[in-house]
């Protein structure tokens, strides 16, 4: 029986893998502009760092994580990772970077596994680029992330992008935020959705970024709006949204607010953000983010202050515009497969693109492959052999040329 690819995962290549390559090339060039570093962790890590760092009440844990036991006998369950903050903060930790002086700027690209059920732009192995920075509370940091998601999606060709902003305070504003949520939705509870009656209990910020109609509706009332669009935030939570308000102000970045973000994952707080393109309908974003003051904490470091966010790769490529494969430098002719192979050495060393036959085929043959994946050809035949000198094709003119060394060649 053939073996094929498990469901919501798939192979990149050909076509799509020149696109997929330069957004991670893009993404290296903006992000060491800014001075964040690569980090690569593993992709998986004990179950517990997750429940813990997720956040028992999102969906990811409740419903999407790949955990499982290693070995028959294994005493503890690993977990492949639905994300990477948890993973980064684990690593920030494990490595004592907290006594370094701050800030550590991180950067990432790789997979990530959520078992969901596959549908059109989810996969169960899906890929995610993002940031992480910590060691600053001020808005400059949140100033700085934004602004390297931006840089990067511009350099995407990506325009009209909007970012969206929200603070949720604190955890002592979100706390009070959270109560008169709760308060004010209470006579509500039957008409709300399923999930949102869950989320009433476990984590009711939620209900305001529910995508069904009759939730959205409910919303929508006098008295409920009321609460959400009221100023709870505390004097030192405002100050800090002002001045990252500021900042996007000054970097002439185009964001609005919106009241009803609150990001899908516990642990933010503060400065939550989406970014939302032309390009793919006003209702997906392709940036999430936020600031997580709280989770090294959580997660058994010393208080540390940290802000970031992920993209979703796959999103992003529907959306940009498709590279095309590029012709390479030369495809030497010849039916001398050794020198053939030399003068490839040579000119790669040059810093050239090179290919050539394998097989030693008729010159017709060869020369059709050329003309379809080449600037040039070279011709290496016997004359040029025995005689020592090189037979250039300019496959676009079709001008042919005579050269007596690799240096003239390029
Ligand atoms: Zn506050
Ligand atoms: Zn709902």
């Amino acid at each position: 029986m053939v073996i094929k690819a498990q469901r919501g995962t798939k192979d990149v290549f050909g076509d799509e893998i020149k696109t997929w390559q330069k957004i991670e090339k893009n993404a290296r060039e903006v992000f060491s502009k800014a001075c964040f570093e690569e980090i690569k962790t593993p992709v998986f890590e004990a179950t517990e760092l997750f429940s813990r760092g997720v956040g028992e009440s999102s969906d990811i844990v409740n419903k999407e994580m790949y955990t499982f036991y290693p070995k028959f006998d294994s005493k503890e369950t690993i977990t492949l990772r639905p994300e990477n903050t948890a993973g980064v903060v684990r690593a920030y930790i494990e490595h004592n970077m907290t006594r370094q002086s701050p800030p550590q700027k991180f950067f990432y690209f790789g997979p990530m596994f959520r078992y969901e059920r596959p549908q059109a732009g989810r996969q169960r192995q899906f890929y995610q680029v993002g940031i992480e920075m910590f060691g600053i509370k001020e808005a400059s940091a949140d100033a700085e992330v934004i602004l390297a998601a931006v840089e990067f999606l511009k350099s995407l060709n990506l325009n009209n992008l909007k970012v969206e902003i929200n603070s949720l305070g604190c955890p002592k504003c979100k706390d009070d935020y959270r109560a008169s949520i709760k308060e004010v939705l209470k006579p509500y509870l039957n008409e709300l959705c399923d999930e949102c009656k869950v989320r009433y209990i476990k984590n009711p910020l939620r209900i305001l970024d529910c995508k069904n109609e009759n939730c959205k509706k409910i919303l929508e009332s006098k008295e409920i709006k009321e609460v959400i669009y009221k100023d709870y935030i505390c004097n030192e939570c405002k100050e800090h949204f002002d001045a990252l308000k500021k900042y996007l102000d000054e970097l002439n970045i185009n964001y609005c607010i919106n009241k009803l973000l609150v990001r899908g994952l516990d642990y933010y707080s503060r400065t939550v953000f989406e970014i939302k393109s032309d390009a793919l309908g006003s209702q997906n974003a392709i940036c999430g983010g936020g600031r997580y003051d709280g989770l090294v904490e959580m997660l058994g470091g010393n208080p540390t202050p940290a802000v970031g966010f992920a993209m979703g790769v796959e999103r992003l490529y529907s959306i940009i515009k498709k590279e095309q494969p590029s012709k390479i430098d030369y495809f030497i002719v010849s039916n001398n497969t050794k020198e053939a192979l030399k003068l490839a050495q040579k000119l790669r060393q040059k810093g050239k693109i090179v290919d050539f036959d394998y097989q030693n085929r008729k010159f017709a043959k060869q020369f059709e492959k050329a003309a379809k994946v080449a600037k040039n050809a070279i011709v290496l035949g016997e004359d040029e052999i025995n005689q020592e000198y090189y037979s250039i094709k300019d496959l676009n003119s079709g001008l042919q040329t005579r050269v007596n060394s690799i240096d003239d060649l390029i």
